[in-house]
């Protein structure tokens, strides 16, 4: 493996005083430095809810779709400027490929690929992954390699993904956590939106040998087989309660500010908070964009793309709806 790594970087300059107040769309990066642990802190609300209603996702493929926007948060925040991560997954279930694309500093967008003949209520997202693989691709600019991590789906959710890809990979212990629901409200304005909030939690002792982690479970290894054990740190023995005790609700909670969950959860350790960093959805597509793919297809292919006397490509991020005329389009 290649070092750039999705590890965290925390910004040189500390810290300001705690707000009060929700903020929705950004992260936040912490740190307890008596117990060596850094962190990621998301929230995710109007942002998340433009990705998510820009199609009519059921709510179980768009809360997994959220999961996986969640997750790709944590990860590709700490890119430097004009870096890229790209989180994709390609399974047997239900949701066959999802896809979330985070370009550095801020933009996000997503869409997944599902089959509704395959979807049964209250499916998780285990059950809609199924079996397959995720992929997490960084781009750091023309003159940086191109780093990819691949991790097995076996059965399994995102968040039991992201723990193998560090155990794996990264050795670095990690937890994560990731929480996505819908908020039904009365009054003005729309009825119904789309909320996520998750955190990575990562122990980063000084001394490497402090930071030996259990190995996952042997899963159908032979009977008799004994799983290989070894005692945690105790710093990140607590850690991993601490992040253990976070319920969903509070990851998503519109009216929790962010530094108020740290200091619910981390107070007694002393928990500093460093400037949160916005989020936004945007899509990068554009009509010269899509006419330069349109370019780089075979004639034949372009001229089996005109219907009624147009071609038409819709955008699989935001379905936005580009026409062109077939002499447009290149077609003859
Ligand atoms: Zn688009």
């Amino acid at each position: 493996m290649v070092s750039q790594s999705p590890d965290i970087k925390i910004p040189a300059t500390p810290i300001r005083a705690p707000s009060a107040v929700p903020v929705d769309d950004a992260v936040l990066p912490f740190e307890v430095a008596s117990l060596d642990l850094r962190g990621r802190l998301t929230r995710l609300g109007p942002a998340l809810d433009d990705v998510l209603t820009k199609h009519a996702y059921p709510p179980e493929v768009g809360k997994l779709l959220g999961e996986a926007i969640v997750l790709t948060t944590l990860l590709g925040s700490s890119l430097k400027f004009d870096g890229r991560f790209i989180l994709q997954t390609q399974t047997d279930g239900p949701v066959s490929f999802l896809i979330v694309d985070f370009q550095a500093p801020d933009r996000l967008r997503a869409y997944a690929r599902f089959d509704s003949k395959r979807l049964t209520p209250g499916q998780d997202s285990a059950a809609l992954l199924g079996k397959g693989h995720l992929a997490m691709t960084i781009d750091q600019g023309p003159d940086m390699s191109r780093y990819q991590g691949l991790v097995a789906l076996d059965g399994g959710n995102l968040e039991d993904a992201a723990h193998e890809y560090f155990l794996r990979s990264e050795q670095i212990p990690t937890r994560v956590r990731l929480a996505v629901g819908e908020e039904w409200r009365g009054g003005e304005g729309p009825k119904h939106r789309w909320r996520g909030g998750g955190m990575l939690l990562q122990f980063l002792p000084k001394a490497p040998e402090r930071a030996r982690q259990a190995d996952l479970h042997p899963g159908d290894a032979p009977d008799g087989v004994i799983a290989h054990t070894v005692d945690e740190d105790d710093a990140w023995v607590e850690g991993q309660s601490l992040i253990a005790t976070v319920e969903d609700i509070e990851l998503i909670d519109p009216d929790l500010s962010g530094e108020r969950l740290l200091y619910r959860l981390f107070h007694e350790r002393g928990v500093r908070v460093f400037p949160p960093l916005p989020l936004r959805a945007q899509c990068s597509c554009s009509r010269e964009a899509v006419s330069s793919m349109l370019s780089s297809f075979a004639a034949k292919d372009r001229a089996e793309m005109v219907k009624d006397g147009k071609v038409v490509v819709t955008c699989e991020f935001c379905s936005s709806v580009y026409e062109f005329t077939p002499h447009e389009a290149g077609v003859e």
